[in-house]
């Protein structure tokens, strides 16, 4: 949509393809349907370090389509922005269809003819004689082919597939002869063992800390936002560790279970935990140890953590041990949850894979052996966390393809 704004605005006759009845439907579901449509880092290096290795190539469309000019375009176009934390942008008003009206209206200006419901089956191709280069000669649909002087593709990754994302891209552009990785879920929750954590869906913590072990052996710790879903974790936190996980699972997969424990009080140690719990239970020490814990955890978390201490939730707090008070530290401190797998596509946020950047030639988003084909957003084979990065992605692969019409 921004690709084809822009190549609009700026003059092109543009025609956009797109299967489902409707634009926009997986932007419809971003952020939890309220968008964190870009990251509001305003130094475009620091930005750029979020995409790993692609960090050197995004400098070039970052340069000219960062989160600042995302921001002030959204803004100058009627849709007002906030800034929540970690520098994750949302529209105002908290709702995804309020980017989504932005893009429609700038499609219209442009007068974009829309063709939706129509689902695109493939390319025509030639290769070109002098050069040796190919060129993509139509797009085939299911009644004709319709030929262009330049094509884009944007048809997504595999995440969600039911918002149309269906992964067609990765094909063509494989067949196309280009180096694409398929893609796997990236950005994805995770599942756990215990069917217990179904009690605790719903639950949030907006500072946890999570880590992994195998046996004995702490491989890694991670701090942020985590959600208890109905069939384990999900959250930032998640999200972003989720292929650590995966990768963690691979390499340690004969040596037993791999556990996930969540820290619901990251920055206190045992120590001051264990001390603030002696004054707790000193202040009410008539109180039942299962009816004194709310003010500093959820109620519905309370009987599982107790189970899992070895407490007794009917002891009077003046008789709890002091063996049961550290149980009560360390399950507090690492809640343990059995690792049983990422979820699928259609839990994802991203899929990780795609066309390597190494294809693109980043002035024009265009593909080095293919020169009138550009290619934008999440087909491209770019690691990012969530935070708005990837829209981020789109948005500036999209302007720069666009703007690319006018001197191709
Ligand atoms: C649940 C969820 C939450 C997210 N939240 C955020 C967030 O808050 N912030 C953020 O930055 N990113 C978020 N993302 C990621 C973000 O939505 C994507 O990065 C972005 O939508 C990718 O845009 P795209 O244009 O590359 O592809 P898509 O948005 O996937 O659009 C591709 C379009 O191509 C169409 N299409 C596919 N194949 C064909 C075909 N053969 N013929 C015709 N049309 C076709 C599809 O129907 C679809 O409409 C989220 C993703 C999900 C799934």
């Amino acid at each position: 949509m921004m690709a084809a704004g822009r190549a609009a605005e700026l003059g092109a006759t543009v025609v956009l393809l797109e299967k489902n009845p409707s634009l926009g439907r997986k932007l419809l579901i971003s952020g939890g349907g309220r968008c964190n449509f870009t990251n509001a880092e305003p130094d475009v290096r620091v930005l750029a370090d979020h995409y790993g290795e692609a960090r050197h190539a995004l400098l070039s469309p970052f340069t000219k389509f960062s989160s600042t000019e995302t921001l002030a375009w959204f803004a100058a176009r009627g849709m007002p922005y906030k800034v929540e934390d970690n520098q994750r942008a949302f529209p105002v008003d908290n709702q995804a269809k309020s980017v989504l009206a932005v893009l429609d209206r700038y499609l219209a200006e442009g007068k974009v003819k829309l063709r939706l419901g129509t689902e695109v089956l493939g390319f025509e191709m030639a290769g070109e004689e002098q050069t040796g280069a190919k060129r993509v000669t139509g797009v085939r649909l299911s009644r004709e082919t319709l030929t262009a002087k330049r094509y884009l593709v944007a048809t997504g990754g595999t995440s969600h597939p039911e918002t149309g994302s269906t992964g067609d891209g990765f094909r063509w552009l494989s067949d196309l002869g280009l180096k694409v990785r398929f893609p796997e879920p990236s950005l994805v929750p995770v599942a756990v063992k215990e069917p217990w954590v179904a009690d605790l869906a719903g639950l949030a913590f907006p500072e946890a800390g999570l880590s992994a072990w195998v046996g004995t052996e702490k491989l890694e710790f991670r701090k942020g936002k985590l959600l208890f879903t109905h069939f384990g974790l999900s959250g930032p936190l998640v999200l972003n560790f989720a292929s650590q996980l995966s990768k963690i699972r691979s390499r340690t997969a004969r040596q037993g279970d791999l556990v996930l424990k969540v820290d619901f009080f990251p920055h206190s140690d045992a120590k001051t935990l264990d001390r603030e719990l002696v004054e707790l239970f000193t202040s009410q020490s008539g109180k039942k140890l299962k009816n004194a814990l709310g003010g500093l955890l959820p109620p519905r978390v309370i009987p599982r953590l107790l189970t899992l201490s070895g407490a007794d939730p009917e002891k009077a707090l003046a008789q709890v041990t002091r063996v049961e008070r550290e149980g009560l530290v360390a399950v507090l401190k690492g809640f343990p949850l059995t690792f049983k797998k990422l979820m699928d596509e259609s839990r994802a946020i991203v899929s990780s894979g795609g066309l390597h950047v190494d294809e693109i030639d980043w002035r024009t988003m265009n593909c080095k052996k293919v020169p009138n084909l550009a290619v934008t957003g999440d087909l491209l084979d770019i690691n990012r966390p969530s935070g708005g990065f990837s829209l981020q992605l789109c948005w500036a692969t999209g302007w720069v393809a666009g703007t690319a019409s006018s001197y191709s």
